[in-house]
C-alpha cells in the first residue's frame, strides 16, 4: 500500500490516457517530481477507439508533440503497421502523416516509456476527489482514503466523468467499454460550480478477422516510402500490412433506417452533442440520404490477434441490428461481431474557464487536459497533455509559464480556439483552423518548437544533439542556396524560364518557383546533390513557401484590422457559394454583428472570414424580404 503523509510530489497527473501520459512525461522532463495516478496501469496508452494516430491536422499535432520531445510520435512509430502520408499530391503545408498502430504494442510502448522516465512514479487507483486547501488545489484523495499532496494537479479524466455507455436503448455507467466511470470526482467538480456540459462520441463494432471474406475486399497497402512521425525515427520497426476497403449497400441503409428509433442517438436516449466530423453510420444514412454507399475501411487492430476495426460505421444501434446490417456489406456476409459498437456520453468542462496554460482560472494549481476540455481524438488530448504537464511543473517549481501561440503552432491554434471560443461539439483539429498554415507545416515542426522545449530544459540529450546537427546543416544548406546565382541569360541557357530583367537569381529564389525543382538545380550546381537529401528537401520546402509567408503575415495583420467591419442585419450567407452549408447555417443562426464576432464563432475559419470580408467590401448581399 502506498501511503503519503507529506507533500511528496510537485505534480500529480490524474488519468493515464493520451493526455495524462504526455502530461506526466512532460512534467517529469521539466524536472518536477511527478506522480501519475490512473485506474489501471496496464491500460495506460489505450486507444479507446480507432487503432490509428495522425491524419490531416492531427498529424501536425503529433509532429509538434514530438518536436517538444513528447512521446506520441515515437510510440506511433514503434507500433506502426501501416504508414500513409495523406494529401501526398497536395502541397507540404496540408500533408498529414498517419499511421495505423498495433493497439497492444502502442500500449506497451507507452507503459515502457513512462516506467523508464526518471522522476515519474506510477500508481494504480481511483481519485475520488481533489484535496483543496485555502482555495488552492493541494493534492488528491484516493478511493481507499489515502490523501496524496502535491503543489499542482493535472486532471485528464477523458470520457470517464459521469460516463454513460449506450447500445440501443440499453444504458450502463462506464468510462469506456470495460471500465467504470468516475462518479465521485464528477460530483465534486459539479459542486465546485465549474461550467460543465455533456458531449458524446461513438465507436463501431469490432469484427473477427477470420470471419471476413478478404477475397471480396479491395486491399489498401501503405506507402512504399513510409513517412514516420518522429524527427528521431528512421524506418518502421514492425512488418507492414494492408488494410481493406468495402462499402455499405442499399440494404445496409434500409436496415439502419428501419431501426433508427432504436438507436441511442436517434431514439432520444442521449442528451450530449456529438462530433459532426466523425458521424455515426445512422447520422450518415440520415444526413446524406442521397448517397447510395459509404466507405468502410477494414483496419486490423494489430499484427497478432483477430480483431478488425471497421472504420466508418460507428453506431449506437442495438447489437442485433449491428449484426444484421454488418452482414449486408460485401465481404462481411459472415462477419462475427466480437464487441458491439456503442456511444458514450460524458461531462466536459467549458474550456473558456481555462487560461492558455490550461490552468483553471478560478482554481490556481489545477490544470485540465484532453477530452475533458471538450476535444476529441488522441492527438488533441496528447498535445494538451504536453502543455498542461509543462505548465503544472513550471508552476510547481516557481518558474514562469509557457504559452503557445497561433502563429507558431497548431497546439497554439487549438488552445486559443478552446479557451477563447469554447466548443459547441467535440473539437478536432483541421488544417483549415490555422490561418498561418503555410508556415505551420508538419515537416518544420522541430524548427518551430524544439527551441522552446530546449529553453525549458525538457529535451533529452539524444534529441538535443540531433536537433543541433540538423539546424547547422539546414543553415549551411540555406546559405549555400543563397550564394549560388545565375543571370537571367544563364538561366535560360539552362532551360529555366525567368524574366529577362538583368537581375541575378539565387538557387534559393529559383526554388521558390513551384515548377523549378531541386533535381533541375542539382544539374546546374552539383554541390547541391552532395548535401543530405532530407536537408535539401527541407530547404526546398522552406524556399517554396518563403514568397507566401510575407503575404500571409500581411493578410493576417489586415484581417485583425478588419475585425471591426459591421455585418448588416440581413446578410445573406446562403448566397456565398464558397461557404460550406454547415458554416452558412451556423452564421445565419448566430447573426454576428461584426467580422470580429463572426471570427469567434466556433468553426468559422480564416478562409470563411476572408470571403465574408471581400463581400462586405464589395457590398453585402441582403436577404429578400
Ligand atoms: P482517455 O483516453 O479517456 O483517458 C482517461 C484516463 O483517465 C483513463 O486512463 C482512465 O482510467 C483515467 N481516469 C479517469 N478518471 C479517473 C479517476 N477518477 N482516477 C484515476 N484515473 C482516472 N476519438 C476520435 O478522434 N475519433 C473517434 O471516433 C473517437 N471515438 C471514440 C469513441 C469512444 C467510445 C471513446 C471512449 C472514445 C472515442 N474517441 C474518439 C476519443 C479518444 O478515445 C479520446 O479523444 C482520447 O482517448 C482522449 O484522451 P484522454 O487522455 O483525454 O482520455
Amino acid at each position: 500500500m502506498f501511503h503519503v503523509k507529506q507533500p511528496a510530489f510537485d505534480v500529480i497527473v490524474i488519468g493515464g490516457g493520451h493526455a495524462g501520459t504526455e502530461a506526466a512525461d512532460a512534467a517529469a522532463r521539466i524536472g518536477a517530481r511527478t506522480l501519475l495516478v490512473t485506474h489501471r496501469i496496464d491500460r495506460i496508452g489505450e486507444m479507446s477507439c480507432n487503432p490509428a494516430i495522425g491524419g490531416l491536422g492531427k498529424g501536425h499535432l503529433v509532429r509538434e508533440i514530438d518536436a517538444l520531445d513528447g512521446l506520441m510520435g515515437r510510440l506511433a512509430d514503434a507500433a506502426g503497421i501501416q504508414f500513409r502520408l495523406l494529401n501526398r499530391r497536395k502541397g507540404p503545408a496540408v500533408q498529414g502523416p498517419r499511421a495505423q498502430a498495433d493497439r497492444e504494442r502502442y500500449r506497451h510502448a507507452a507503459q515502457a516509456a513512462l516506467s523508464a522516465r526518471p522522476g515519474l512514479s506510477l500508481l494504480e487507483g481511483e481519485v475520488t476527489a481533489l484535496v483543496i486547501d485555502a482555495g488552492r488545489v493541494a493534492g488528491v484523495l484516493l478511493a481507499d482514503g489515502v490523501r496524496i499532496f502535491a503543489r499542482t494537479v493535472v486532471l485528464t479524466a477523458g470520457t470517464f466523468l459521469n460516463g454513460v455507455i449506450h447500445t440501443g436503448d440499453r444504458r450502463q455507467p462506464g468510462g469506456r467499454i470495460g471500465d467504470a466511470p468516475s462518479l465521485r470526482l464528477a460530483a465534486q467538480l459539479a459542486a465546485l460550480d465549474l461550467p460543465l456540459g455533456r458531449l458524446k462520441t461513438g465507436t463501431p463494432p469490432r469484427l473477427s478477422g477470420r470471419s471476413i471474406d478478404w477475397d471480396r475486399i479491395e486491399r489498401q497497402p501503405g506507402d512504399d516510402d513510409p513517412v514516420l512521425f518522429s524527427f528521431l525515427s528512421g524506418r518502421p520497426h514492425l512488418p507492414q500490412i494492408a488494410c481493406g476497403l468495402t462499402h455499405t449497400t442499399q440494404e445496409t441503409h434500409d436496415i439502419i433506417r428501419t431501426n433508427l428509433k432504436r438507436s441511442a442517438l436517434y431514439g432520444g436516449h442521449i442528451a450530449g452533442v456529438g462530433p459532426r466530423y466523425c458521424p455515426s453510420i445512422e447520422d450518415k444514412v440520415v444526413r446524406f440520404a442521397d448517397k447510395a454507399t459509404h466507405q468502410v475501411f477494414l483496419e486490423p487492430e494489430g499484427l497478432t490477434g483477430d480483431r478488425v476495426y471497421p472504420n466508418g460505421i460507428s453506431t449506437s444501434l442495438p447489437a442485433e441490428v449491428q449484426s444484421a446490417y454488418v452482414r449486408t456489406i460485401p465481404g462481411l456476409e459472415a462477419a462475427v461481431i466480437v464487441q458491439p459498437g456503442y456511444a458514450i456520453e460524458y461531462d466536459y468542462v467549458d474550456p473558456r474557464a481555462l487560461r492558455q496554460t490550461l490552468e483553471l482560472k478560478r482554481q490556481p494549481g489545477l490544470y485540465f487536459a484532453g477530452q475533458i476540455n471538450g476535444t476529441t481524438g488522441y492527438e488533441e488530448a496528447a498535445a494538451q497533455g504536453v502543455v498542461a504537464g509543462f505548465n503544472a511543473a513550471l508552476a510547481a517549481l516557481d518558474r514562469p509559464p509557457v504559452v503557445f501561440d497561433r502563429m507558431t503552432s497548431y497546439i497554439g491554434v487549438m488552445i486559443d480556439d478552446l479557451t477563447t471560443r469554447g466548443v459547441s461539439e467535440p473539437y478536432r483539429m483541421f488544417t483549415s483552423r490555422a490561418e498561418f498554415r503555410l508556415s505551420l507545416r508538419a515537416d518544420n515542426a522541430d524548427q518551430r518548437l524544439t527551441p522552446i522545449a530546449l529553453a525549458l530544459g525538457a529535451v533529452g540529450p539524444g534529441r538535443a544533439a540531433a536537433f543541433a546537427a540538423k539546424s547547422e546543416a539546414l543553415a549551411a544548406a540555406t546559405a549555400l542556396t543563397e550564394t549560388l546565382t545565375l543571370t537571367p541569360a544563364e538561366a535560360s541557357r539552362h532551360g529555366l524560364s525567368v524574366n529577362q530583367d538583368g537581375v541575378a537569381r539565387s538557387a534559393w529564389h529559383l526554388l521558390g518557383h513551384p515548377d523549378i525543382g531541386l533535381d533541375r538545380l542539382a544539374l546546374i550546381w552539383p554541390e547541391l546533390d552532395r548535401l543530405a537529401p532530407e536537408i535539401m528537401a527541407q530547404v526546398a520546402k522552406d524556399a517554396l513557401y518563403a514568397p507566401y509567408l510575407d503575404r500571409q503575415q500581411r493578410d493576417a495583420d489586415a484581417l485583425r484590422r478588419d475585425e471591426a467591419w459591421r455585418i448588416p442585419d440581413g446578410f445573406e450567407y446562403a448566397s456565398l457559394s464558397g461557404l460550406s452549408a454547415e458554416l452558412q447555417g451556423k452564421l445565419a443562426q448566430h447573426r454576428p454583428e461584426t467580422l470580429g464576432q463572426a471570427a469567434r464563432i466556433e468553426g468559422v475559419t480564416p478562409a470563411a472570414l476572408t470571403l465574408i470580408l471581400s463581400v462586405l467590401r464589395h457590398g453585402a448581399p441582403a436577404r429578400s424580404a
